[in-house]
This record gives structure tokens, C-alpha cells and sequence, in this order.
């Protein structure tokens, strides 16, 4: 399965930062890497991010509404993204599940949109650091992969995300016995589910990645790529962690 490094900006990036954008394309361009490369930079940079990746990485966005079109202010449905250039959207960070009380059934209509829009959802679910103290780590992951990914999945539309909450942005990252045992039972449950189809579907660590620790992340079992968030703001980290990959080739 080739890999997925996916740069999640977060609320960060304006025009200037779109020559990080043309670095991380040029470097991908000069040595390809044994994976695809996404950045999700604000919605305002997405046509532009387009126009100078010039197809060698991929941009997408970080949320949309399940909504088509309507009477929603501010929103930004799966089908503009799509419009707009994006090849995937980011669903259920844990930020929104925190900050816009999105729940499992919300998230799961988002990754709906975007299966119908025909982008990549990259659908993300994690514990909490409670749940993990409490030994309710892998309960909790099947739980939000039960309600958050919908039916019809095809590894084609959809990647998982699995981004323990007190991983994030911390320098915490998930250790590697934490990291293969959890995406071990993300695959069980997608395979109980969906057969063969929950045999392709990418699943991505999150997490505080960085230069250092990318190498063996990417080469545990089961660990399809890896979504960063601070280190994706920082080009020659994120370079650092794309020429990681080719621990997995
Ligand atoms: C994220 O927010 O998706 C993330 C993984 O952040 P960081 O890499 O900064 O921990």
C-alpha cells in the first residue's frame, strides 16, 4: 500500500506561505518519494495551493459541511473543495469534535459528503488521555470507527486517521507498541465490517511526527502514512519526514 504524508495546517497560512507549498512540491518533483503528499492549508489558499503544486502533491481541506449547498453562513461543503481544487477533506479532527461538539454521526455524514462529492475523507478518531489511562483506548477507537465511519466505504474514498488526543501537538507521541496495537484493531474492526475493502483502507498515525521519529512510525505494521500538524508548517521538517518514507519502500 503506498503511503499517505498528509500536512494538516490548521488555522495557519496566508499568501506568503504559499512558497512553502512550492518547495515541498519542488523537493517531491526532484526525488519522488515512495508516497503522496497532501498539505491542507486554509480554505482561502486551497485554488491557489492548487495552481502551484501543479499536480506533483496533492491539497485538501480540513472540514466540510455534509450539506450541498444552502442557508449555512460561513460553511464550506464538500462539493466546493472539490471546486476549489481539493482532492481530500480532513473529517472529525479532534478539534472540531472538541471545539464544534461534532459528534460520531456528524462526522459520519461528512465523510458521506465527500464520498459524494468524490474526494478522500481522511476520517479521524483517537482516544482521549482518561480513556487510555483507563485502559478503554481500543473500546474507545472502535467506538468512533462504528459511528463515525459510514457504510459504502471503499479505499479509494476513505483513510482513517487515528490521532490520540494527547498526542497532539504535545512532542508526545504515541509509542510504537501503543501506535501497532491500536491501528492493529482500527484494521480488525474495518475488515469485520467491510470484508476485503477494510483490507485497503489506509490508516495514518497522528500525532506529534517529526524528522526524528517518523522513520519508524511509517515502517510499523499497518501504519498506511501519517498526518502532521506542527511539523507540516515547517517545511524542511516536513521535507525531513516525506524523504522518512522510504523506510516503508
Ligand atoms: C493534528 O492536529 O492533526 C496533529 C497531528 O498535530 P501535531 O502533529 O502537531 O501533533
Amino acid at each position: 500500500m503506498r503511503p499517505l504524508i498528509a500536512g494538516n495546517w490548521k488555522m495557519n497560512g496566508l499568501t506568503p506561505q504559499l512558497a512553502e507549498i512550492e518547495a515541498i512540491a519542488t523537493c517531491v518533483a526532484e526525488t519522488p518519494p515512495f508516497a503522496d503528499i497532501l498539505i491542507c492549508p486554509p480554505s482561502t489558499l486551497i485554488t491557489r495551493a492548487v495552481q502551484v503544486a501543479a499536480g506533483r502533491i496533492a491539497i485538501g481541506g480540513q472540514d466540510c459541511r455534509k450539506e450541498i449547498a444552502g442557508a449555512f453562513t460561513g460553511g464550506i461543503s464538500a462539493e466546493m473543495l472539490r471546486d476549489a481544487g481539493a482532492s481530500t477533506v480532513i473529517v472529525g479532527h479532534s478539534e472540531c469534535r472538541q471545539h464544534y461538539g461534532e459528534t460520531n454521526a456528524l462526522v459520519a455524514a461528512k465523510a458521506k459528503a465527500a464520498m459524494r462529492a468524490g474526494i478522500l475523507a481522511i476520517i479521524c478518531i483517537g482516544e482521549t488521555k482518561s480513556q487510555r489511562q483507563e485502559g478503554k483506548a481500543l473500546s474507545a477507537c472502535g467506538d468512533q470507527i462504528s459511528g463515525s465511519v459510514p457504510e459504502g466505504i471503499t479505499s479509494s474514498a476513505n483513510a482513517i486517521g487515528y490521532e490520540p488526543l494527547w498526542a497532539i501537538g504535545t512532542g508526545e507521541s504515541a509509542t510504537h507498541e501503543e501506535i501497532a496495537e491500536v491501528h492493529a484493531h482500527i484494521r480488525q474492526c474495518l475488515v469485520a465490517r467491510f470484508g476485503a475493502e477494510g483490507k485497503k483502507v489506509r490508516i495514518l498515525y497522528g500525532g506529534s511526527v517529526d524528522p526524528i521519529n517518523a522513520r519508524e512510525i511509517l515502517a510499523l505494521p499497518e501504519v498506511g502514512g501519517v498526518l502532521v500538524g506542527g511539523e507540516s508548517l515547517k517545511t524542511a521538517d516536513f521535507e525531513a519526514i516525506i524523504k522518512a518514507v522510504s523506510a516503508k519502500a
